[in-house]
């Protein structure tokens, strides 16, 4: 009905619902735009990019599906407008539909419903589709239109249909109103789809008699209104449902007889951990692409999971890279938190902050984590402060750096098309015995997922490790530098991969668990303060 209702939640959370009611699942995410994948987009409009095991670049939402379920991705699982017309057209050229006018419907639609079917094919008991965009919008009718034709090809025992609305609370009347739900359904059931299932967001209760209106005017039984409130945490939402019954409803209307009962106790127990843990520490994130709330989605929830790992709380102190260019406004800016986090990027805005912020973490002692750019920082700035190499730079950033620390791959030099070409996605990397990184994974060799061009220059590799900032992981044939870390330090470990990818509220990812600890220590373990509600 309109964006950022949290679509990616909602089906994410039905997915944790399913899954524990032992079904076996799918999910998969229509985005109507017109960009093949959204790798080619800025995070100013798209939010993070969330990179997949086969390295497809993918809608952040896809990062929710796997932080709620253990459903398995790839790129068939996030599907966009430009993906399904590319195939079109490459078929057409080809003459597979010689003699016929290629027309949305029904080629269009039978492309997306063939995604679907894909999806399905593995043993796979219920599929989640997730549709981008809003209903109205002009691009995203085609997928609208696929999935009323799936009711009809399936039949209507099989195909499901879950909507969500907005019912928003009006506080100088102080009521909340229906009637914005009643048009968006109204608009859904014109182009002939019936939902079967509202989820209600609002941020007051929804009370007995609005929901039965809700349910009288759209057409939907009373006990299919489901309320989804605002809640203090997202993995409370599966919860939130299950109360509600919503398992029960979708089984139903599906006709699926045998499925376990609900156990939510390990959401329980993580949403126990996020609202009242013991301890409580502070860790920067420093950043350029701030103002947009989504654009560091991953690595917000990874540090959460950290934090849940450790039996605390992290407050997360954002500062943007650009104003910290100085090293006195680092300095300022980062005194007192216990931990420093510099993720990835592009663009050579706001480096010159994230070098200060290095110095600053390394130089106090503060526990500091590295992430793609990051690390590819770190490195800048001990060849910079440390090797003494004047200009030291990324070539990224100076083509001309008599010393480039970091620089292209060769099969990157000749690399024009900026669409999906990166070192995109999961590679194997062997951990040194005895490092940091080592006792936090206690893994040999451990499968990590990446998104950059650049790479360390192992020109320098020697003169780094005599002054204490070693390569702790390589890649199995010993030519790429996938982690560095500094030993004298209490916890300096940056990596060239996306650990962030891999975290999940219920597995909280080695690294993050092993940073946040660092970070309580460094906190001398201060208590949590209480929060009510
Ligand atoms: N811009 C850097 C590269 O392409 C880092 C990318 C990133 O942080 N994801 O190598």
């Amino acid at each position: 009905m309109v964006s950022s209702l949290g679509k990616g939640i909602a089906a994410s959370s039905i997915g944790a619902l399913l899954e524990s009611r032992g079904l076996r699942i799918a999910m998969q995410k229509f985005d109507p735009y017109i960009n093949v994948d959204p790798g080619t987009m800025s995070p100013f409009q798209h939010g993070e990019v969330y990179v997949l095991d086969d390295g497809a670049e993918t809608d952040l939402d896809l990062g929710h599906y796997e932080r709620f379920t253990s459903a398995s991705f790839s790129a068939l699982n996030n599907v966009t407008t430009g993906k399904i017309y590319q195939s079109i057209i490459e078929k057409e050229r080809k003459g597979d539909y010689l003699g016929k006018t290629v027309q949305v419907v029904p080629h269009v639609t039978n492309e997306i419903k063939n995604r679907i079917k894909m999806a399905a094919a593995k043993d796979i008991d219920v599929v989640i589709v997730e549709i981008g965009g809003t209903v109205g919008d002009i691009e995203s009718l085609p997928f609208l239109e696929a999935i009323r034709q799936m009711q009809i090809d399936e039949g209507r025992d099989n195909v499901l249909f879950a909507h969500l609305t907005l019912v928003p609370y009006i506080r100088a009347a102080g009521e909340i109103k229906t009637k914005p739900t009643q048009h968006s359904v109204s608009a859904m059931r014109s182009i002939g789809i019936q939902p079967g299932i509202l989820l209600c967001r609002s941020e007051k209760k929804i009370s007995k008699s609005e929901r039965d209106k809700i349910a009288l005017f759209c057409n939907v039984e009373e006990n299919a209104v489901i309320q989804a409130l605002d809640v203090s945490t997202i993995y409370e939402v599966p919860r939130m449902y299950l109360n509600q019954k919503l398992d029960d409803i979708i089984l139903e209307k599906l006709k699926i007889k045998k499925a376990r009962k609900a156990d939510l106790r390990k959401w329980d127990a993580i949403v126990r951990r996020i609202k009242k843990p013991a301890l409580e520490t502070e860790i920067a994130v420093v950043g350029k692409y701030l103002e947009v709330q989504d654009a560091y989605k991953s690595i917000k929830e990874a540090i959460l999971h950290g934090g849940i790992a450790n039996n605390c709380r992290v407050n997360i102190k954002w500062v943007d890279s650009e104003t910290i260019e100085k090293a006195p406004a680092a300095a300022k800016a980062l005194k007192g938190v216990s931990g420093i986090l510099v993720p990835g990027g592009f663009g050579s805005r706001g480096i010159e902050g994230k070098i200060n912020a290095i110095k600053y973490a390394r130089e106090n002692k503060v526990p500091f984590f590295g992430i793609c750019l990051g690390m590819q920082m770190a490195v800048t700035e001990f060849a910079r402060n440390v090797l003494k190499l004047k200009g030291a730079n990324s070539t990224e950033f100076d083509r001309e750096t008599p010393y480039p620390v970091i620089s292209l791959l060769e099969e990157q030099k000749c690399v024009k098309d900026m669409g999906g070409t990166m070192r995109l996605g999961s590679y194997p990397c062997r951990l040194k015995p005895g490092s940091r990184i080592y006792s936090a994974y206690k893994e040999k060799v451990i499968f990590e997922r990446h998104r950059h061009r650049y790479e360390f220059n192992s020109i320098f590799k020697e003169r780094m490790e005599e002054k204490g900032m070693t390569v702790c992981g390589l890649s199995p044939d010993g030519l790429l530098a996938e982690a560095v870390e500094i030993k004298n330090h209490p916890w300096f470990v940056a990596v060239q991969y996306h650990p962030e990818f891999k975290s999940k509220p219920v597995s909280p990812h080695p690294l993050f668990k092993g940073f946040v600890k660092a970070a309580v220590a460094k906190n001398k373990f201060k208590k949590a303060k209480e929060i009510k509600g």
